[in-house]
C-alpha cells in the first residue's frame, strides 16, 4: 500500500526520539523532523542538539508542563492554518511521564488528525529486557513523591497481581527500595534498568532485596526504570475472616479509608469487597 507523503498538512505528529542510543532514532521520525514545519520541544536547547545533528532547520518552540496553557491554542492554530507539527519530548515517548498527551487531547477535541511515530519508551524497553510477565503489566510512572498519596500507591502496587513498571530519579532509588521491601518483602522478583541503550546500561535484581544490597554498596547514578513482578495470587477460601482482618486492618493503619482497604483486599484474594467492608465494620464497630 502507499503511504501518504509525509508530514501532511495540519497533522500533529508524536514523534518517540532515543532514550540514549542515538541510532534508535528511525529514518521515518528523522525525515519527518526535518520536514516539519514546527518542532514543540520539552526543550528547545536539548532537542537542538539532536536536531541540529539530523540536520533539521525546523522552526522550533519550547513545549513544556508550564506553558501548555499559552502554546496549545498557539500550536492548534498552526495546524488549523494548514501546517504540520511535531511534537517530541527529552527523550523517548511524548506523553510518557512527559507532556504531549494534553496537546494531543486538544488537538483531537479540535478535530485535527494525530498521528504517532513510535519510537522507544524506557518503560517498555525495561520491561522486555527484565524476564518479568510482560502478557499483563501496569505502568505508574513517576509515584507520588511523599506521604498518604505515596504510600496509598505503594499498597496498591504492593497487591498488583500484574507486574508493575515505576520510573524513579537515581537519588531517591534507595529510598523507594526500602519502601518496596516494607510492602512485598525482599524476595519479591524485580529487575532496576539503569542507563538503557546507554555505555554503562546495567540490569540489577532479581529480588527487591538483592537491589537495595547492590545500590546501597553502589550510589545508583544515571536513569533508572523499576520493573516489580506482580504479588501471587491468593485464593479467598484460604484466608479466614480473622485473617482477612487483619489484612483489611494492616491496610488501614497504612492510612487507607475502610472503604479502600476493602477494594484492595477484594482485587488481592477475590472476595467480595461488600463483605469485606462489613467484616472490617464489624471489628472496628467491637473495638469502640
Ligand atoms: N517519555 C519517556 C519515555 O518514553 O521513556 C520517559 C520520560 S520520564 C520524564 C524520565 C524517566 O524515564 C527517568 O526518570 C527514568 O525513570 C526513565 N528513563 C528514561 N530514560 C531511561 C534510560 N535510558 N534507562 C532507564 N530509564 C530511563
Amino acid at each position: 500500500m502507499k503511504q501518504r507523503a509525509e508530514p501532511a498538512a495540519g497533522v500533529l505528529y508524536v514523534v518517540g526520539t532515543p532514550i540514549g542510543h542515538l541510532g534508535d532514532l528511525s529514518p521515518r521520525a528523522r525525515a519527518l523532523l526535518i520536514d516539519v514545519d514546527t518542532v514543540a520541544c520539552e526543550d528547545t536547547r536539548h532537542s537542538g542538539q539532536l536536531l541540529s545533528r539530523i540536520g533539521s532547520t525546523a522552526r522550533r518552540c519550547s513545549f513544556h508542563q508550564h506553558n501548555t496553557r499559552t502554546r496549545i491554542p498557539q500550536l492548534l492554530m498552526e495546524l488549523h492554518d494548514g501546517r504540520s507539527v511535531a511534537v517530541i519530548s527529552d527523550a523517548g515517548l511524548p506523553g510518557i511521564s512527559d507532556p504531549g498527551q494534553e496537546l494531543v487531547a486538544a488537538a483531537r477535541f479540535s478535530g485535527c488528525e494525530v498521528m504517532s511515530i513510535p519510537g522507544p519508551c524506557a518503560a517498555t524497553t525495561a520491561l522486555v529486557s527484565s524476564g518479568l510477565p510482560t502478557d499483563r503489566f501496569c505502568f505508574e510512572g513517576f509515584l507520588p513523591v511523599r506521604g498518604r498519596e505515596r504510600r496509598d500507591r505503594l499498597a496498591l502496587i504492593a497487591n498488583e497481581q500484574r507486574t508493575s513498571v515505576i520510573y524513579e530519579a537515581p537519588h531517591r532509588l534507595c529510598q523507594l527500595l526500602e519502601e518496596l521491601i516494607a510492602h512485598c518483602g525482599e524476595e519479591r522478583p524485580l529487575q532496576v534498568a539503569r542507563e538503557l541503550t546507554k555505555r554503562h546500561e546495567q540490569q540489577v535484581g532479581p529480588t527487591i532485596g538483592a537491589a537495595w544490597s547492590h545500590f546501597n554498596e553502589h550510589s545508583p547514578q544515571g536513569e533508572c526504570t523499576v520493573v516489580l513482578g506482580g504479588a501471587e495470587p491468593v485464593k479467598f477460601n484460604e484466608l479466614s475472616d480473622s485473617q482477612c482482618c487483619e489484612q483489611l486492618l494492616e491496610l488501614t493503619r497504612e492510612g487507607m479509608s475502610a472503604k479502600d482497604a476493602a477494594k484492595v483486599l477484594s482485587n488481592r484474594i477475590g472476595r467480595s469487597k461488600r463483605e469485606l467492608y462489613a467484616l472490617l465494620h464489624t471489628v472496628t464497630e467491637h473495638a469502640d
